[in-house]
């Protein structure tokens, strides 16, 4: 069976820093991660002694009272989004080869799961090691 050939480079749409594609924590999935680990970052421009958290943001909109974007930061902020309005999450430009359909080996009907070196059965579970390349 052969390994899943997949893309594994790419680079944020946004910034353009260097992607790579790594597996998930569960392996179940993959994701694309900057070659220096982070997940978010900064484009376009940043105000001159910018605040570096979203609390600081807020205190700083407060004290220049503007309202209304202090209402807007603390929405998003309420809701989990702690993205500083400059800041992004990178975005990998998506490289068209996936794994292509008909790599994928079947077992008991279905499509096996990939995983780092090897073919997976949804059904029984069992692992065939895909070919080295
Ligand atoms: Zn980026
Ligand atoms: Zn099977």
């Amino acid at each position: 069976m052969k390994a899943p050939t997949l893309t594994t480079r790419s680079a944020c749409e946004i910034c353009g820093i260097s992607m790579r594609r790594t597996w998930t924590d569960d392996l179940m999935d993959f994701r694309w991660r900057a070659e220096d680990g982070t997940i978010t970052g900064i484009a376009g421009d940043v105000p001159i002694g910018a605040p570096t958290s979203t609390p600081q943001l807020l205190e700083l909109l407060a004290e220049h009272g503007d309202m209304e974007a202090y209402s807007s930061v603390l929405v998003r902020y309420q809701l989990g989004d702690t993205l500083l309005p400059w800041e992004h999450h990178h975005r990998a430009v998506e490289p068209a080869s996936q794994i292509a359909p008909e790599d994928v080996p079947t077992c008991h009907g279905w499509p096996m799961r990939a995983a780092p070196g090897a073919w997976i059965c949804r059904v029984d579970h069992a692992i065939t090691p895909a070919e080295t390349p």
